[in-house]
C-alpha cells in the first residue's frame, strides 16, 4: 500500500495497461495513470512542503477541510490532491466482465427506476460537462444517491458527498483513442465498471 499520507505515492494499478483493451487502450491507461497521476501527486507534495499539520492527513480528509488549507497554497492542494484523491478512486472502479450484483443494484434501481435510466442520466452529465472534470455517482449529505459533475479536480468530498463512482472526462482520459468523440468514450466506460469496487464503495459511505 503506498502512503496515505504526505510524501504521497502513486498507487499500482492493480492490474496491466492493456487490461481495459479495447476499451481503454494500452498507451492511454499508460500515460494517464504513470504520467498524468504522478503529476498530480509531485505538485501535492511540493505544495505541502513544510506544513506540519497537513501532512498528517489523507488526501480525503485535507479535501473535506480545505478551509484548514492556508490561503497561499489552497488552490494548489484543492487541484492536486483532488487529482490525486479522484485517480486513487478511478483506477480500482475499472475492470472488464463484472456485471452488477449486490446491494448497489437494488439502490440504483430503486433511486433510478432501471438500470438504463442511471447510466442515461450518468452519461448525460458526463457529456454535457463543459471543458474538463468529472462526472460522479455520490451518497450526498442526506445519505441519497445522486449524480452530479466537478469542474477541473474539484472533489465531491468537499462538498459533503461521498463518491463511490465517477468518470473521468478530461480529454487526457480519452484524447488518443477517441479524439473529440467524448459520447464513444462513455459508452466504453459502462464496459469497464468493476461493480464490485462500486458496490463496496457505497457499503462504505452509506
Ligand atoms: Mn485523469
Amino acid at each position: 500500500m503506498p502512503n496515505n499520507h504526505y510524501p504521497f505515492e502513486l498507487p499500482a494499478l492493480g492490474y496491466s495497461y492493456d487490461a481495459l483493451e479495447p476499451f481503454f487502450d494500452e498507451p492511454t491507461m499508460k500515460i494517464h495513470h504513470a504520467k498524468h497521476h504522478q503529476a498530480y501527486i509531485d505538485k501535492l507534495n511540493a505544495a505541502l512542503e513544510g506544513e506540519n499539520k497537513l501532512q498528517g492527513k489523507s488526501p480525503e480528509e485535507i479535501l473535506m477541510d480545505l478551509k484548514a488549507v492556508p490561503e497561499n497554497i489552497r488552490t494548489a492542494v484543492k487541484n492536486h490532491g483532488g487529482g490525486h484523491a479522484n485517480h486513487s478512486l478511478f483506477w480500482p472502479l475499472l475492470k472488464k466482465g463484472v456485471g452488477i450484483d449486490g446491494e448497489i443494484e437494488s439502490v440504483l434501481k430503486a433511486r433510478f427506476g432501471t438500470l438504463d435510466k442511471f447510466k442515461e442520466e450518468l452519461s448525460q452529465a458526463a457529456l454535457g460537462l463543459f471543458g474538463s472534470g468529472w462526472a460522479w455517482l455520490v451518497v450526498n449529505k442526506k445519505r441519497e444517491l445522486e449524480i452530479t459533475t466537478t469542474p477541473n479536480q474539484d472533489s465531491p468530498l468537499t462538498e459533503g458527498k461521498k463518491p463511490i463512482l465517477g468518470i473521468d472526462v478530461w480529454e487526457h482520459a480519452y484524447y488518443l483513442k477517441y479524439q473529440n468523440k467524448r459520447a464513444d468514450y462513455i459508452t466504453a466506460f459502462f464496459e469497464v465498471i468493476n461493480w464490485d469496487q462500486v458496490n463496496q464503495n457505497f457499503l462504505a459511505a452509506k
